[in-house]
């Protein structure tokens, strides 16, 4: 969970093409002899699973173990949420690996991924910048180029922990949340993840790119000086996010990141650990909550993704605020019965009232996923909003669709 490793080399991508031909060529026998390959029902991503009669041709070099299938469905899981929070245009293949190997050093889950170098891509007529690599499955999303067209991101997990595997269950205090740690693995895979932390790097990230130190200073802009400089630099140092969209999810504040006293693989691509509590940040930050689920990227990581490059899904953002509400079980909605936020809509205005409930951070959005208020109420609070449009309400971790008229 708190590792990301990058790998760059054209063995890795090569090795990628081979496995994904001979996916193809197998799809049919593959339950039986290893990796299975299973679409979502969209159709929007391919999922390749290894298990234990892959060990040692998987694209990594880990002993493997056979999946559980409630595992497999918790992957599937995050990648529905993902496809409705992302635009995806080109077919996403992602490929997954259940290992005990990564008990040894604890950690929870690996995720590799492809950089690429864009020097010249901004013929293609993408909005690029060319002085820092991107991840290559955003490249394949911007340009649909068919070079990209692989699996460039696999996430290996560690088949020794306690998993909560369902999206109907939460984790038990001494469980990890598969969903929750799929998506997080993801969002690096995505692109929150920097080359400071990476030794054998020499060309920035997109991510990188919008990274201040205190004075304010961009870091990427003066890459070799601050890796050079890493230890005053990049440690015992605070050092935040400033991205535009990020910074709009965080109320026009920059997103305080992961700075530890020694620069690790963990350091600056995971949010501060200030951010444990507050649903938009808490998927990422760094190291391991147990008996949290957090089945959704956040708005810190939604805002990052477009500052990166990614499109969003609209229609769908609903969805994306609080995927645990829309299936929630009946125990939550007894106790929403009992004790009723009530929202109720006018002309040109929504209404909130907590009742019995404690003060509440009240997020109101477009359905394009514009945020239009941010306020902490308590009692009740009147919005004043455009009328003529469907909102969506977040009020904690819930959310609600309403018209105003
Ligand atoms: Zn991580």
């Amino acid at each position: 969970m708190n590792q990301i490793n990058s790998r760059n080399n054209i063995g890795y991508k090569l090795f990628t093409f081979v496995f994904s031909f001979i996916a193809f060529l197998t799809v049919s026998t593959a339950v039986a002899h290893g990796k299975e390959i299973r679409t979502t029902a969209s159709g929007l991503s391919e999922v390749t699973f290894y298990d234990a009669n892959d060990n040692g041709k998987n694209l990594v070099k880990y002993n493997l173990k056979n999946w559980p299938e409630a595992a497999k469905q918790a992957v599937m899981e995050a990648m529905v949420i993902t496809e409705n929070s992302l635009n995806i245009k080109h077919t996403m293949r992602v490929a997954f690996a259940w290992s005990p190997d990564l008990d040894k050093d604890r950690n929870l889950a690996l995720a590799y991924t492809s950089y690429v170098s864009v020097k010249g891509f901004s013929d293609f007529g993408i909005e690029i910048d060319e002085n820092y690599k991107y991840p290559a499955e955003l490249i394949h999303q911007m340009v649909g180029n068919p070079v990209y067209d692989c699996i460039n991101i696999t996430v290996i997990f560690n088949s020794v922990k306690d998993w909560c595997f369902s999206s109907k269950q939460q984790p038990t205090k001494n469980q990890q949340d598969l969903i929750t740690v799929t998506l997080h693995e993801l969002a690096h895979g995505f692109g929150i993840s920097s080359s400071f932390n990476k030794s054998n790097e020499k060309t920035p990230y997109i991510f990188d790119k919008y990274i201040y130190n205190r004075l304010g200073d961009q870091l990427g802009e003066s890459y070799a000086t601050t890796k050079a400089n890493a230890s005053s630099e990049l440690e015992n140092t605070n050092l935040y996010y400033g991205g535009k969209m990020g910074v709009q999810a965080n109320n026009g504040q920059q997103i305080q990141l992961h700075v530890p006293a020694t620069l690790s693989s963990a350091s600056i691509c995971h949010f501060d650990m200030k951010y444990k509590n507050d649903e938009r940040g808490r998927l990422l930050i760094a190291g391991t909550t147990y008996g949290v689920s957090t089945r959704a990227f956040g708005d810190f990581a939604l805002g990052i993704f477009q500052d990166l490059g990614w499109e969003l899904r609209t229609d769908t953002r609903a969805e994306v605020f609080s995927p645990n509400n829309e299936k929630s079980n009946t125990t939550a909605n007894e106790t929403i019965e009992q004790n009723p936020i009530s929202i109720r809509t006018g002309a040109g205005s929504i209404q909130v009232d907590l009742n019995s409930f404690d003060p509440q951070r009240v997020a109101i959005y477009t359905l394009a996923g514009r945020q239009v208020r941010n306020e902490l109420i308590s009692g009740s609070a009147t919005f004043d909003v455009p009328s003529g449009q469907i909102y969506i309400v977040r009020i904690g971790n819930k959310s609600e669709k309403v018209m105003v008229n």
